[in-house]
């Protein structure tokens, strides 16, 4: 298990900056209550975010997806900037969420105030220097698959997190590191690959990248737009957003997942090779663009 954070560590909450000892919950604040609130991660190399822009944005619809009013997202990128500028950090993760807040006695319908303000938190998690040897393999691990029991909406990064904390839990008891939803969506009699627990999902066929489009049954991952891009303006490599099946995951030639946090090549799936069982040639290159990216942004 990760280490605590430090008591005196800075983190912004109930509106200003504070140490995590000077900051707690309410009982009745409905991001525990109903999980009524929304979240991203933004990550930061030598002190400087990456991709910035995109996660507010990203944060200013999931606001607008759950309407939840009152909150400017460009400001809260810059309290992040400001955030790691105070605790210090070369390299880390932030964490931003936003829940509704204490509203009173439980219930089910939302009564907002005329002077609501949500409750914005916000917390640095220090992280390792990224790889800086551009040329070396991703991280690797094996994946299992499970049904996608999530909710209609997975374009908004809420926190309703327990299908894929209970998911990615499965996935390391199967001793995996990844586990990748399928669902057979309404009006379609075929199930298809969504995304990861935390991640979304690539696979290599014939040398063209596929992803599954961005329709609102995967979240729009950041990362997935910057290998997208990536492989249209650097890398040359043929891509189509367009759905795949398990079968068809199970016989790629290579499979990787994509999160803010890293790009992992994925060697096995429920234990049979993808490949020849090692990160792939395909993954390997976006990987190093993906590290480029974030060394020179
Ligand atoms: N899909 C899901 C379900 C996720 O939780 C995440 C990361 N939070 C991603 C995809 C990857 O998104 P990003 O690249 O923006 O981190």
């Amino acid at each position: 298990m990760p280490a605590p954070l430090p008591p005196d560590t800075i983190v912004y909450a109930h509106g200003d900056f504070r140490p995590l000892a000077q900051a707690s919950y309410a009982l009745e604040e409905r991001g525990v209550l109903f999980a009524d609130g929304v979240y991203e991660v933004v990550r930061y190399d030598r002190g400087k975010p990456f991709a910035l822009k995109p996660h507010a944005d990203r944060l200013a619809n999931s606001l607008d997806g759950i309407d939840l009013p009152g909150l400017d997202a460009d400001e809260v990128a810059d309290l992040s900037n400001e955030l790691v500028k105070r605790a210090g950090h070369d390299h880390c993760k932030v964490y931003w969420q936003v829940t509704r807040g204490d509203l009173g006695p439980r219930d089910f319908l939302i009564q907002t105030p005329t002077d609501f303000k949500p409750n914005l938190t916000l917390i640095a998690y220090p992280t390792p220097p990224l790889q800086r040897d551009a040329t070396a393999l991703p991280p690797s691990g094996g994946a299992i698959i499970v049904e996608d029991c999530r909710w209609t909406k997975c374009w908004i990064k809420s926190l309703m997190l327990q299908p894929a904390s209970l998911a990615k839990t499965a996935a390391h008891k199967a001793g995996a590191v990844e586990a990748i939803f399928e669902r057979e969506k309404p009006g379609t009699t075929e199930s298809h690959i969504t995304e990861g627990s935390s991640t979304n999902v690539f696979i290599v066929r014939d040398g063209q990248l596929l992803t599954h489009p961005n329709d609102g049954w995967v979240l729009p991952g950041i990362t997935r737009d910057v290998l997208l891009d990536a492989a249209q303006n650097e890398l040359g490599l043929p891509f189509a957003e367009q759905t795949f099946t398990a079968a068809d995951l199970k016989a790629a030639d290579e499979v990787f997942v994509c999160s803010t946090t890293q790009l992992t090549a994925i060697t096995s799936v429920h234990g049979q090779p993808i490949g020849d069982g090692q990160p792939g040639p395909i993954t390997t290159a976006v990987n190093k663009a993906y590290t480029e990216r974030i060394l020179a942004d």
